[in-house]
């Protein structure tokens, strides 16, 4: 397997590749961009790989140059694709994907996603190629970065959502669920509810009996709320459609009326906020930087404490990164 391997080249590098990989959101073309501007600036050609490790393994690239990542600031998702590679898990797939880089004459890549192709990244820098990742998922769940590219344009985008549903709401006296994203994740729901003022989050992290739901639900009736926003990641078990049974068996004695709003892939789209447009160019840039002038492979390129910061590929993915305690307890002062 050896004369498949690029040898690490830091320092004497001639083009990289960049790809987007795993669940899509706001911030990925601004990142392409990045990373593709500052390796031209360092005088360093870039092949953008389409559809994910798909396209690394199918072969699908494109020449980025200048012009070609020109314009894309300002759109959401991304304009190379992405994809979920069940073939790039198999050490076959994988062999594949690294005999197209070499194929190209690439002498790095880099990675933007979430866990599944931070992993998937670390694979391959463990057969020898010189890999960086940059965290990109909505969830902001991955370990060795305060925020992942996506996670701040997507809570606007629930508390936009949040603000119109409360003026419904409070016209009609109602009590809505509204259905966030999160299958392992409640850190979207906590944190749109902690700051669009949702009365409950209901989060995988933490058991809630629905009697609790149902109580709070009540309570808020009584004195004298407007409305009652209940804000559901969809990994709360037992479910969204669970809990609206059972609350509409018990809607004479709640008080509110109960509707359900699933803001769905919604999410997922949308321009990126100007917060996640500077982490893109942060994140994007020092890789490229990080990778051509110093040699830098198999490690994360991350943001701790508003700095770039590294941490190795392994750790990265370790675990799944868990909500802030004090965040927790926060939102539950704030529910009252
Ligand atoms: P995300 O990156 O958003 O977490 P996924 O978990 O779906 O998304 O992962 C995206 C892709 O990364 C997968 O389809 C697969 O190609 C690759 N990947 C995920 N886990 C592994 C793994 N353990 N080994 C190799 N590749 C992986």
């Amino acid at each position: 397997m050896a004369e498949e391997c690029a040898p690490l080249r830091g320092g004497n590098m001639k083009r990289i590749a960049v790809l987007t990989s795993g669940g899509d959101g706001p911030g990925l073309n601004p990142c392409i961009r990045a990373v593709t501007r500052m390796a031209l600036h360092l005088g360093v050609s870039v092949t953008g790989i389409q559809r994910g490790y798909a396209g690394l393994i199918a072969n699908d690239t494109l020449e980025l140059d200048a012009r070609s990542v020109g314009g894309v600031l300002g759109r959401g998702g991304t304009f190379l694709g992405t994809a979920r590679c069940p073939e790039f898990m198999t050490e076959k797939g994988r062999r594949e994907a690294l005999r197209t880089l070499n194929r190209l004459g690439i002498d790095g890549l880099v990675v933007i996603g979430g866990n599944g192709s931070l992993t998937g990244a670390l694979q391959l820098h463990k057969m020898g190629f010189p890999v960086l990742g940059i965290p990109a998922t909505i969830d902001n769940d991955v370990n060795g970065t305060d925020i992942s590219i996506g996670v701040d344009t997507t809570l606007n985008t629930i508390l936009d959502a949040i603000d119109r549903i409360k003026d419904t709401a409070s016209s009609h006296q109602r009590a809505f669920l509204i259905e966030t994203m999160g299958r392992n994740s409640g850190y979207l729901a906590l944190v749109s509810g902690l700051s669009g003022g949702a009365e409950l989050v209901l989060i995988p992290e933490i058991e809630t009996p629905m009697e609790k739901v149902a109580r709070i639900i009540e309570d808020a009736y009584i004195r004298g709320k407007a409305h009652c926003i209940i804000l559901v990641a969809e990994g709360w078990k037992p479910g969204t459609r669970a809990l609206v049974d059972y609350l509409k068996s018990l809607q004479a004695e709640l008080g509110f009326e109960i509707r359900l709003t699933v803001l769905g892939h919604i999410q997922r789209g949308g321009k990126p906020s100007a917060f996640d447009r500077l982490l893109a160019t942060r994140l994007g840039a020092a890789a490229a930087r990080l990778m051509i002038e110093e040699g830098v492979a198999g490690k994360m390129v991350g943001w701790v404490g508003s700095e770039i910061y590294l941490t190795p590929l392994d750790e990265a993915v370790a675990f799944q990164k868990e909500i802030s305690v004090k965040l927790r307890e926060l939102a539950e002062i704030m529910d009252q």
